[in-house]
């Protein structure tokens, strides 16, 4: 035995650092791992675990715990390991990219629609994007495919279809009323003008859809895409700022004709006519193309004065409101993130009000930002609060009985979103509900 150990020795410089170098990885494991549970507890906690779209699924017998899909995502910590399998750790953030899918090396991922709690709605349509109602076509993250370049993509391909319908080119009616102008609706606007449809978008805000909502400077990963009378648009990574303003550009340039802060209510049809009606008016088109995606429209209160110009749905550019008195209504992330935000606008005066007495919906982050910007002063905090009445100079408030007033000057309501079921439900249009398949 001992006359084994000579040749041994001469490893020894290989064979030391290997406990060492072990022993850093199980360290490391160990405190991703930690991370994880962290990350996972914390989106159950807050009611943030379920995933809004396209998301994988992982058969763990499979999985051999390499983690290259938690490197992949593009989105950061979407996915991690817990005891030694890969888990969605962060759900509601998973936007279906599908990078992990693609990086995992034993094809121990599927991506899939729904999961066994909560259905997911996905419209019929057919592979040129037609509705079971005919003339009516469906494009984007509303059809179930998320992402930017699909969105694009389908929204040219579906007007090429509709360029192709009997009954176009009538004077008396619209040849296509397109709702929605995140991407696929602009580029479907875009597409239309090409070929020199009658044709007008409405959107309920502003352009750019989902994209003008991310965080301020997130990197927007994106496939190259063609946008009709511009080209390809070869961006991967880009700040949502950069491509808003090139979609932007593009939109002045060609002078497509979008109808913004035009909500789109019912769409009726008969006698192979449509009738869209919105906040503004009503529309006889031959066509439609629903581009509304899935993020809904903003909740409203139904509180008396909610129609002053003063009630806004989202925050915009915080920098607008300083030295105003602002009053955030919500509890959720965008609540936190638009209270945090204006607060740190000079003179500008910040009360943030929720109906419950815990912010438990936000993540633990925003959570602690808060309670920073509350002890120190710069945010207030009425908890158990509803708002009551909204006055052009003040707001009516109610806590646990007892009713106040406080000068305003401008309310942010961040109430979450009404998905758009109803006015699929009003065009009549078919749907299949997915629980966790593909
Ligand atoms: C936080 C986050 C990050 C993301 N990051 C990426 C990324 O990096 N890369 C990527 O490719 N994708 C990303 N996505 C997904 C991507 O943003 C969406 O898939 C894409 O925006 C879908 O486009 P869309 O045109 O179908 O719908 P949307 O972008 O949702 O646009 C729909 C439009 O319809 C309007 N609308 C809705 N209802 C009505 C109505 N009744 N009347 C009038 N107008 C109405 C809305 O106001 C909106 O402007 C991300 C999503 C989120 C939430
Ligand atoms: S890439 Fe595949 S095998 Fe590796 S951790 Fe992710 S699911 Fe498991």
């Amino acid at each position: 035995m001992f006359h084994l150990l000579p040749p041994l020795l001469g490893y020894a410089p290989f064979l030391v650092p290997l406990p060492v170098a072990w022993a850093v990885w199980a360290v490391l494991r160990w405190r991703a791992e930690t991370v994880s549970r962290a990350a996972l507890s914390a989106a159950q906690d807050a009611g943030l675990d379920q995933p809004p779209s396209l998301h994988p699924v992982i058969n763990p017998k499979l999985c051999i715990g390499c983690g290259a899909c938690t490197f992949a995502c593009p989105e950061g910590a979407v996915l991690g390991l817990i005891n030694g399998k890969a888990e969605l750790v962060e759900p509601a953030a998973c936007i279906g990219h599908g990078a992990c899918k693609t990086a995992c090396p034993t094809g121990a991922i599927d991506l899939v629609f729904g999961t066994e709690t909560r259905g997911f709605d996905i419209p019929l349509v057919t592979p040129d994007f037609e509705s079971t109602v005919p003339g009516l076509f469906i494009a984007g993250e509303l059809g179930g495919m998320g992402l930017i370049a699909n969105a694009i993509e389908q929204g040219r391909q579906a007007v090429t279809a509709i360029g192709k319908l009997d009954g176009i080119g009538r004077k008396d009616r619209y040849d296509l009323v397109i709702i929605g102008a995140g991407p696929a609706g602009f580029a479907a606007s875009l597409a239309a003008k090409n070929l020199k449809l009658n044709a007008v978008t409405l959107e309920q805000d502003t352009l750019g859809g989902t994209v003008a909502h991310y965080p301020r400077n997130k990197i927007v990963m994106t496939q190259p895409a063609h946008l009709p009378l511009y080209g390809k648009v070869t961006f991967r990574r880009v700040r949502k700022e950069t491509l808003l303003a090139v979609w932007q550009k593009v939109a002045r340039k060609t002078g497509v004709r979008i109808r913004y802060n035009e909500q789109v209510h019912s769409i009726t049809r008969g006698n192979g006519v449509f009738e869209v009606i919105s906040s503004k008016g009503s529309y006889a088109t031959r066509s439609v193309l629903l581009a509304v995606g899935r993020r809904g429209t903003p909740r409203t209160l139904g509180v008396p004065g909610e129609e002053l110009p003063k009630v806004l749905y989202r925050l915009g550019d915080a920098s607008q409101y300083r030295g105003r008195r602002v009053l955030v209504v919500g509890g959720g992330d965008s609540a936190l993130e638009a209270a945090l935000d204006l607060a740190q606008q000079a003179g500008t005066r910040v009360t943030l009000c929720h109906r419950s007495a815990s912010f438990s919906r936000a993540k633990p982050e925003s959570r602690r930002r808060l309670q920073a910007a509350e002890l120190a002063k710069i945010v207030m905090v009425l908890r158990e609060t509803t708002i009551t009445t909204i006055k052009p100079d003040s707001v009516q408030l109610t806590c646990q009985g007892m009713a106040f007033r406080l000068a305003n000057d401008i309310v942010i309501i961040c109430a979450g979103g009404v998905l758009p079921a109803a006015l699929l439900a009003s065009a009549g249009v078919d749907i299949e509900t997915k629980y966790g398949t593909a």
